[in-house]
């Protein structure tokens, strides 16, 4: 997924409560500018990416020594890193990871998938992929596009809510 898919999407599936009764405010807002910087950190091994190229001197040592969506994007480090943010009540660092594991999420609804993205439980350089390959997409894809304007109309939709119009 691109940088920009990653983010709206993200900042649209954390604003879900926002849709039904939750109101908006400072702290919820901070909350979603934290998933929104989480979504894209991990593409930080892509010299390429969003965040890859503000941070070459990062994305390129990474991308040669990990390769492209691996160690940045594996679900299972994530998740317990999150779980143990979480219970330390580290409330801004478990909101960017938040971010991290939706954006690993959405890569593997990609073709591509996420090599290695649930090791060591899968076998080293399995590909993790959550939906069958009929029903993934290509980055940049019309699919992709879709994903992004309907997150755009979700969040459109969330403002109508909370402004109460
Ligand atoms: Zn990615």
């Amino acid at each position: 997924m691109l940088g920009k898919t990653h983010i709206v999407n993200s900042i649209a599936i954390a604003s879900i409560p926002l849709a039904f009764g939750t109101q908006i405010n400072i702290k919820y807002s901070i909350f979603l500018g934290l998933v929104a910087l989480g979504s894209i950190l991990p593409d930080i091994d892509e010299p390429n990416s969003l965040i890859g190229r503000k941070m070459q001197y990062l994305s390129y040592p990474i991308n040669i020594i990990f390769g492209h969506r691996t160690l940045t994007h594996n679900l299972l480090l994530f998740t317990i890193l999150g779980i143990f943010l979480f219970m330390q009540g580290y409330n801004y660092l478990f909101a960017v990871n938040i971010g991290i594991l939706l954006h690993v999420l959405q890569d593997s609804i990609t073709y591509q998938g996420i090599k290695n993205g649930l090791f060591p439980l899968q076998r080293f350089n399995y590909n993790f992929v959550l939906l069958p390959r009929i029903f993934r997409f290509a980055v940049g894809s019309i699919t992709e596009y879709i994903i992004f304007i309907l997150s755009i109309l979700f969040l459109l939709i969330v403002i109508y809510i909370q402004l109460g119009i």
